[in-house]
């Protein structure tokens, strides 16, 4: 599956915000985190966000066309990743108490007024399949501002918020998320429990 000729360490060089994407599907919210929202067109205004297909979210936004995306800010906690993120949306309800100032906007869908500072609603008009990733595009139909902060990138995120492994464990720590994996030798087909990176993505802890 790897390409030798792609390094990875230069595809983390882009540069990426992150969002809370979320959506609702007959009464049932989730959201997730997702650092690939992009405005692509003004006039009418376009985004596009890519979904990973293993998650609920991308299955709701697959079937309702409709979702949120909360631009995170850099006052976000590494809790909203672990509500968010760290957990999948089909073993836990992750709206069942209020969080995060969640509220719902006119399409049904949450979106997050907490450690946020705007929020947009999209409606999809077109899907394109990118094998790991759907790729949804959207038109913007509702898009509000409540703070003039920071918005959150990856780069800050990973040297900020992300956790630090823990300074005499041994092992394999996942450069995405955090979570170390204590042994030797790391399995090839490891999957990270918290954020399902493979295990291309871990480094040796030295
Ligand atoms: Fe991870």
């Amino acid at each position: 599956m790897d390409n030798p000729n792609i390094n990875k360490e230069a595809m983390f060089k882009l540069s990426y915000g992150l969002s809370v994407l979320t959506a609702e599907d007959e009464g049932k919210d989730n959201g997730c985190i997702i650092n690939t929202c992009i405005q692509v067109a003004e006039n009418p205004t376009v985004v596009v966000i890519a979904v990973n297909k293993d998650g609920l979210t991308h299955d709701m936004i697959a079937k309702t066309k409709k979702f949120n995306v909360s631009m995170l800010d850099e006052s976000t906690p590494l809790s909203v990743f672990e509500h968010f993120g760290f957990q999948s949306g089909r073993t836990v309800n992750k709206f069942e108490n209020p969080v995060y100032g969640a509220k719902k906007s006119e399409n049904g869908v949450y979106y997050l007024s907490e450690y946020t500072n705007a929020y947009l609603s999209g409606y999809v008009t077109e899907m394109i399949d990118l094998g790991s990733h759907t790729l949804f595009i959207a038109t913007v139909v509702k898009a509000e501002k409540f703070a003039d902060t920071a918005s959150l990138t990856y780069n800050y995120y990973s040297k900020n918020i992300k956790p630090a492994p823990a300074a005499q464990a041994k092992g394999w720590v996942c450069k995405i998320c955090g979570y170390v994996y204590e042994g030797e030798e790391l399995p090839e087909d490891f999957i990270c429990p918290l954020c399902k990176h493979p295990a291309t993505d871990f480094e040796k802890i030295v």
